[in-house]
């Protein structure tokens, strides 16, 4: 830790404590080992295709509240979305849900996180999306809802508040929020938590199937960073006989780092036989046991029934928006091939809470999580940010406040 004039302060406080035997009262409580402004910055999408960087006054922070510094948050397929067409009539919204921060002043009845975890003021912590209809919230028992119930952090109306999004310098976490303590993370594993939550759900999805093993055979299609991500849980899990299926072979060589076992190019194969032919070919010579697709392109849904050996299972969860229709063939692609089909979309707070620790685990194990961040941009440049995301230059790209 630093030693900054505050933390000075705190540490003499805390010696003249120990001498005296009593306690000196402190000016604000909990005290706060930083100076907080008066004013934060906030990154407001006030038209399409654009931000503005709007200074707003810090709230009081009410008992319930939490005041948080950003340390940074990932640009997400959504905050694109908005970007760009504003599906949801939100702006102006401050925008950004995968950020993570830390705690700089709370109200004295916030004790413990979501989980209940302790809290206290310095900790790290993110925030969560869940769906207040999801039955899985009650099995654990981490049934508080995000600001009223439907509603995230990043994709709130404005309001009085305006410190409702984590592209900003500092986020007002209201009473009642689902907010868990993560200090036992870095800084880009905090930042891929909300990404990775989407994974861990998918793997969960995967598993009801019953046909997923240590010794399955695998194909993730698509390498984007939910396909990467994909594998990475898969290898957490001890299933390592993957193939991983996209046009670029950049991507392609990035799931080969991430544990896939062998790749396919899809561009050097003309037609389905052909490629289903590669896959098998990865496999010595099978088909897949198991196949997880990442993609939003309604041909690849199409495609991949090709690449299931008979009585297989199939997750698709590339689909996070409306892509559009896809065509199979319900007789050859699903039943008479007895295709153990599941869906897979967003995360429970279960999923959200488990993926703290599959994160621990692919550190332990030596997955390159952290080279998923490939672009790192200051708030002032949020709009060359989504710039970059758009033209899908890289693949995570994240805000990092200094
Ligand atoms: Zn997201």
């Amino acid at each position: 830790m630093e030693m900054n004039s505050a933390n000075v302060e705190a540490v003499v406080k805390q010696v003249l404590e120990s001498m005296l035997d009593k306690k000196i009262p402190s000016s604000s409580a909990p005290a706060s080992s930083q100076a907080i402004p008066k004013t934060a910055h906030v990154a407001m999408l006030t038209s399409l295709g654009h931000y503005d960087i709007k200074e707003f006054p810090i709230p009081e922070v009410g008992d319930g509240d939490i005041l948080v510094k950003v340390e940074g948050c990932g640009i997400c397929g959504t905050d694109a979305h908005e970007f760009k067409k504003d599906p949801f009539g939100l702006i102006p919204v401050a925008l950004g849900h995968e950020g993570t921060g830390e705690i700089v002043k709370m109200g004295k009845n916030v004790k413990t996180d979501s989980a209940g975890k302790p809290l206290k003021v310095g900790d790290k912590v993110v925030t969560c999306m869940i769906f207040k209809d999801d039955p899985d919230i009650e099995m654990f028992d981490l049934n508080k809802k995000n600001v009223g119930g439907a509603d995230v952090y990043g994709l709130l109306p404005d309001d009085d508040i305006h410190l409702n999004g984590w592209f900003s310098d500092y986020i007002f976490i209201r009473e009642g929020s689902s907010v868990f303590n993560v200090s036992d993370l870095d800084l880009d594993s905090r930042i891929l938590i909300e990404p990775c939550a989407v994974l861990v759900h998918a793997v969960e999805r995967a598993k009801t199937t019953g046909i997923l093993r240590f010794n399955s055979r695998v194909v993730v299609q698509g390498c984007g960073p939910i396909g990467l991500i994909c594998i990475a849980v898969l290898r957490t899990l001890g299933v390592e006989n993957i193939v991983a299926v996209d046009g670029n072979p950049q991507r392609l060589e990035f799931a080969k780092k991430m544990g896939a076992e062998k790749s396919v190019n899809f561009m050097e194969y003309k037609g389905i036989e052909a490629l289903s032919a590669a896959v098998k070919d990865a496999f010595g010579g099978h088909l897949a046991d198991f196949a997880f697709q990442c993609t939003g392109s309604p041909a690849a849904h199409s495609n991949i029934y090709k690449f299931i050996r008979n009585g297989g299972g199939l997750c698709e969860l590339g689909f996070f928006i409306n892509g559009g229709d896809a065509t199979i063939n319900p007789h050859f692609d699903l039943c008479s091939k007895e295709i153990n089909l599941v869906g897979s979309w967003v995360y429970t707070l279960r999923d959200y809470a488990t993926t703290f620790d599959f994160l621990k685990r692919a550190q332990a194990i030596g997955l390159p999580m952290k080279e998923l961040i490939t672009h790192r941009f200051p708030l002032e440049e949020i709009n060359e940010a989504h710039e970059t995301n758009l033209a899908q230059k890289g693949l995570k790209i994240a805000i990092v406040n200094k």
